[in-house]
């Protein structure tokens, strides 16, 4: 891959980890001003879910802060943009619009069919 194409990708990842990290600090703020403005027990019902709401989104946000990470490491050690089933080079245009992938474009429709399949068989 062409030097220029990764210092883009890593830019798009470090944006995109930036992104996420002003993000975490906003969502612990909104949840500690919550707890005190709903004393009411109806509306901390509805305080409770959206913190499980939050919660989910938040555990997304670790996950992919996980890959963004992974993905950075790829680009330093050198094997950043190879599918990690098949060995093939990943297309820029799907790096550029998802840098934290890991698998190619074929690799990725069979492993959807795969769990489409699996969740139609449970
Ligand atoms: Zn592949």
């Amino acid at each position: 891959m062409k030097q220029r194409d990764l210092k883009q990708l890593k830019k798009l990842l470090n944006e995109k980890m930036e992104e996420l990290l002003s993000e975490a600090d906003r969502t612990v703020d909104g949840m500690t001003d919550a707890k005190e403005n709903f004393p009411d027990p109806t509306d901390r019902a509805t305080l409770e879910s959206n913190r499980n709401f939050t919660l989910r989104i938040r555990d997304r946000e670790r996950k992919l802060m996980g890959k963004i990470k992974e993905a950075l490491a790829r680009i330093d050690d050198g094997t950043y943009g190879t599918c990690e089933e098949c060995g093939e080079r990943i297309g820029l245009e799907r790096l550029m619009a998802r840098p934290v992938t890991t698998l190619c474009i074929d690799c990725k429709s069979l492993q959807e069919a795969r769990e489409r399949k699996l969740r139609g068989a449970s």
